[in-house]
């Protein structure tokens, strides 16, 4: 370690012990804190908050990035060293303009605002959530205007912070090409849905049942239970403190079976991807996912690729029968992988399958993209929603909690997070088809052996953590950039499959 980063440690340590406290303080708010906590809870937050923001954004740290930018200094850098000078440059960047007063405030904002929203989209009021908001937004708008270039729109700003590199460019013809293709695929899929029974989906799934089947597939994909916990909040989600603390959640639905399946599913494979981060890189500002689109790519490989795939069911689906069998025993293992893929364009995004499920995103891209382009007003937003809905999926939400308050990502101040899933949704088919080529993808899935699979990812992906990003992690893996190509044929291929089309 060269003397000058040397210097960094200090303000490095202070902001990994910060970012640490505040996972947890959010962690328990999501699982077990009581209802009314938060509104004091923030406070404690808005005041942690403000310190890990001066523990880097301060003129110390400047000075030191300043020594360490030149030639000499640089070179002495290992690999690590770099990538959490890049990462701390970036998040400097991406706050240093900010008054760190407005920071608390933000702060204590975003943490209130998602039980504001809750409680909206409990009384089914848009209207008791638009001013927090509107608030949230004019954040947003101004925290991004203050490091906006000449002619740069405020919104690429945004879409950059969650995945360098990616502008509403990318994204328009990303979505023009989805347009272009899934929704045709849809209306022909939509013809055939009588074909399709998951009548066994809503049955009754004691709790315990699925508890206990929920841990087991976990475990069966590669979820440590020594370096991880499963709990239950009211919406799924993954954190973690370091790559030995990592926590998924899920909830169970007594009459839906696949909800908490798949969602375990999914948020293990986040877990996968946080755990197999290298011990050198852990508890360091890089060590970590790299952006929440190769995030998703690796949770939606797992929920989706592998995890509604007939390979990946057909060892381990009698397990499954015999912890329900009363529900299950008539049910055969092909009616169950064409349920679970079953296409029903619907208003909820959560409970989408995969192919509506990056139209659901397109329209909060869309929408996302009038926000900051200031083309829509807040009263006007809800109507916007479901006018989208209508045209691309054919169905207009019944409510606005049904509708525009169904997501809890703009509460948090999440704007620009959505093109993520899609990203990676993307990504997974991309990897998918290049590992088909490299190894017996199939074969694997079908002895039950996944080892090989995730070892794959951890050894080309997740070890990284920060050090690459998503194009480099893609170009040095398959040659090749992000290329929605593959997206397309993977849903053209498999929804020709399930629905038995003509192939043309
Ligand atoms: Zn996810």
């Amino acid at each position: 370690m060269g003397k000058a980063f040397e210097q960094l440690q200090p303000y490095l340590d202070k902001d990994m012990a910060l970012t640490t406290a505040l996972t947890l303080l959010e962690w328990d708010n999501e699982t077990l804190a009581p209802a009314d906590s938060i509104t004091n809870t923030s406070k404690a937050i808005g005041i942690l908050s403000q310190e890990q923001f001066e523990a880097i954004i301060n003129n110390d740290v400047k000075n030191i990035l300043k020594e360490l930018e030149s030639e000499e200094e640089y070179d002495k850098l290992s690999q690590k060293e770099k990538a959490i000078i890049k990462q701390l440059k970036r998040t400097i960047r991406q706050l240093e303009d900010i008054p760190s007063r407005e920071y608390k405030e933000y702060s204590e904002l975003s943490a209130v605002a998602p039980a504001i929203w809750a409680k909206a989209r409990e009384h089914n009021s848009y209207e008791e959530f638009a001013p927090t908001l509107g608030k949230l937004i004019e954040y947003k708008k101004r925290f991004a205007g203050y490091r906006q270039k000449k002619g740069e729109e405020l919104y690429n700003i945004l879409l950059d912070d969650y995945e360098e590199g990616i502008n509403m460019d990318f994204l328009d013809n990303f979505f023009e090409r989805v347009k272009e293709e899934v929704l045709p695929l849809l209306r022909e899929v939509s013809k055939h849905n009588d074909t399709i029974s998951k009548a066994y989906n809503t049955l009754s799934y004691p709790v315990e049942g699925q508890r206990e089947f929920c841990r087991w597939i976990s475990t069966y994909i590669g979820f440590d239970f020594n370096r991880g916990v499963l709990a239950e909040s009211a919406h799924p989600f993954t954190t973690n403190l370091h790559n030995k603390d990592v926590r998924i959640t899920t909830n169970y639905h007594e009459h839906n079976l696949e909800s908490s399946i798949f969602s375990v599913i999914h948020e293990s494979g986040h877990a996968i991807y946080e755990m197999g981060i290298s011990d050198k890189l852990t508890q360091t500002i890089a060590g970590t996912g790299v952006s929440m689109g190769v995030h998703e790519s690796q949770s939606r490989f797992f929920e989706n690729v592998v995890g509604r795939s007939y390979e990946f069911w057909k060892p381990v689906y009698s397990r499954l029968v015999s912890t329900f069998p009363e529900q299950l025993n008539s049910v055969p293992l092909e009616d169950f992988i064409r349920g679970i893929n079953k296409a029903e364009p619907g208003a909820i995004r959560i409970e989408a399958d995969e192919l509506t499920y990056t139209l659901h995103i397109m329209i909060r891209y869309e929408i996302e993209k009038m926000i900051f382009k200031d083309e829509v007003s807040l009263e006007d937003l809800p109507k916007v929603w479901d006018d989208k809905y209508e045209e691309y999926l054919g169905v207009r939400p019944a409510s606005a909690a049904q509708g525009i308050l169904q997501d809890v990502h703009w509460s948090c101040g999440n704007f620009g997070y959505f093109p993520s899933y899609a990203i990676g949704n993307a990504i997974a088919a991309q990897l998918y088809y290049h590992m088909k080529s490299i190894m017996p993808f199939d074969k694997y899935l079908l002895e039950g052996d996944i080892k090989p699979i995730v070892e794959y990812l951890k050894e080309n992906i997740h070890r990284y953590g920060t050090i690459k990003n998503m194009k480099e992690l893609l170009t040095d893996i398959m040659n090749e950039e992000l290329n929605v190509d593959y997206y397309i044929r993977y849903l053209k291929e498999k929804y020709t499959k399930i629905y038995h089309l003509g192939m043309k």
